[in-house]
């Protein structure tokens, strides 16, 4: 059975959906970071530091990540949205790079890479 089968079942034992903020904690209990504090994300977004809550800043400290071979992940669930802990509503705190477009901060479930890096980190 694979991971994310796995997990659906699992979750449905419980009575919670796929398509939930769960996933995001879920993975964080696996030993999972957000996305944009990996340890290459400056390749990958650009942290616009005037534009966050001084109190907030932690949360974007980059992290000694271990990346297991994998890709940056815009669609990852652990990765924030463009204005998460802006000092103003609009403002963005993180900017997808070369193409500003690209989306961030889904929470519809997990990304195909989300579910890879588990697989790798469990060997499962
Ligand atoms: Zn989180």
């Amino acid at each position: 059975m694979d991971t994310r089968a796995s997990l659906s079942i699992l979750l449905l034992l419980f009575g919670i959906s796929q398509a939930s903020p769960f996933m995001h904690e879920l993975n964080h209990a696996l030993g999972f970071y957000h996305e944009q504090t990996r340890s290459d994300r400056d390749q990958y977004v650009k942290i616009n530091w005037e534009n966050i809550s001084p109190d907030m800043a932690y949360n974007f400290q980059r992290q000694n990540t271990n990346n297991q071979n994998t890709p940056y992940d815009y669609g990852s669930v652990m990765h924030y949205g463009r204005t998460a802990f802006s000092i103003q509503p609009g403002l963005e705190t993180i900017t997808p790079i070369p193409d500003g477009t690209v989306e961030i901060g889904q929470r519809q479930g997990m990304s195909n890479t989300d579910i890879l890096r588990i697989n790798k980190l469990y060997g499962c």
